[in-house]
């Protein structure tokens, strides 16, 4: 995609994805670690965290590796002064991006996700594009740290200067993680990045979730999963732009040539993800590297033909607007759940719904009346 690459001064990297950095001090338990006052105390500098707005800003755009994660970890955080920083940060980064092909990638766990990230990173990079890779799962949570965190995945695309593996942000809520993502998403694009992968954990609303954050979606099957196997499949595929069959190597080329022509007949009965686009069915194999360059290419006709005919552009400003809906109802229905007077009615007129002796709909205007009045 080198012709597609926007025109950038070449940044100063740091050898290796692997370095860890540390969260920002006081984040995630809803105390302000970096208020005024702890900027003046401490000289701000890369190893307190302390780090101004400005530091920020002028790291990121610099390319600059140790900042930029520490400028995803301010996002990640939810104490609400570094959610404010964040917002300023980001406000001034907003000019500098949009620059990226963002593509996600969803399949079954074992269908070969990150081994096909890491076979088409390896290759983007040594093509001298800057590639970001991110998941979402909003599991992380739970299972303390998505796939992605293990660091035995994708170690040599870890390794790789132009490279930068984030793994997926513990939010709780898919809601908080796919903001923390999309933001996370804008600040790479700001530090250069032109290519962004979104890995997804393939559990159902994840995956509906990336499809709205990104340009390109990519469905990995492999051969002879079955349909039961391969769970969501019929659904995930109606928002596909690309099927691809993994694994074409060894004993599976024959079968997977099979499915192939099923996958196509299948998919030619859908409507197209994208308008003026035709999803296909392709094969490849992470391993043996078969096939990896061809869907690039397939991606990379993708940005050409809906770039011409508009349909990239339309995508993306309709993304940006339902983002908007997004953020607003989310914010809204915290702010209803919060309100004293509805914490403190609801358990009574959830009682009377339950016991048949008050109308939902009554419930419901009763407990918006309380939150409209205050
Ligand atoms: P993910 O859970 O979808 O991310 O899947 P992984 O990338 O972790 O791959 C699961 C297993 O399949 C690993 O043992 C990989 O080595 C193997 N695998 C991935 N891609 C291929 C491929 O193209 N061919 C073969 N034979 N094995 C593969």
């Amino acid at each position: 995609m080198t012709e597609d690459k926007p025109n950038r001064k070449k940044r100063d990297s740091h050898p290796s994805a692997l370095h860890v950095v540390r969260g920002v001090e006081g984040g995630h338990d809803g105390l302000p670690g970096n208020s005024r006052k702890n900027t003046e105390r401490k000289k701000p500098s890369a190893e307190n965290h302390g780090l101004t707005t400005a530091q920020y800003i002028e790291g990121v755009l610099a390319g600059d590796r140790t900042i930029l994660g520490k400028a995803i970890t301010l996002i990640e955080s939810n104490a609400p002064a570094h959610q404010n920083q964040a917002q300023d940060v980001l406000r001034e980064l907003l000019p500098h991006t949009g620059c990226s092909l963002r593509v996600g990638i969803t399949g079954i766990p074992g269908a070969g996700k990150s081994t096909f990230i890491e076979t088409l990173g390896c290759r983007l990079t040594a093509q001298d594009h800057k590639v970001a890779v991110m998941a979402v799962d909003p599991s992380s949570s739970l299972t303390r740290g998505s796939i992605l965190g293990d660091k035995t995945r994708m170690e040599q695309l870890s390794r790789e200067p132009g490279a930068f593996i984030r793994p997926s942000p513990s939010g709780g809520t898919l809601g908080g993680v796919a903001r923390k993502t999309r933001e996370t998403m804008l600040v790479f694009e700001a530090a250069g990045y032109d290519v962004i992968l979104v890995e997804t954990i393939g559990v159902g609303q994840s995956e509906i979730t990336v499809r709205s954050m990104v340009d390109f979606f990519l469905l990995i099957l492999i051969a002879g999963g079955g349909d039961e196997l391969q769970g969501l499949k019929r659904g995930v595929m109606e928002i596909a732009d690309a099927v691809l069959i993994n694994k074409v190597d060894g004993d599976n080329i024959k079968p997977a040539r099979l499915a192939q022509t099923d996958y196509q007949r299948a998919l030619h009965y859908l409507q197209p993800a994208t308008r003026g686009w035709q999803t296909e069915a392709h094969l490849a194999s992470s391993l043996t590297g078969y096939g990896i360059d061809d869907i690039w290419k397939v991606i990379l006709k993708f940005r050409e033909i809906t770039g011409r005919n508009g349909e990239f552009d339309r995508r993306r400003r309709e993304q940006s607007r339902d983002w908007l809906h997004t953020m607003l109802e989310e914010r809204l229905k915290d702010l209803f759940y919060r309100h004293p007077n509805v914490e403190k009615k609801l358990p009574e007129i959830e009682q009377k719904v339950m016991n048949g002796r008050l109308p939902v709909t009554i419930a419901a205007w009763e407990l918006l009346q309380t939150f409209e009045k205050e």
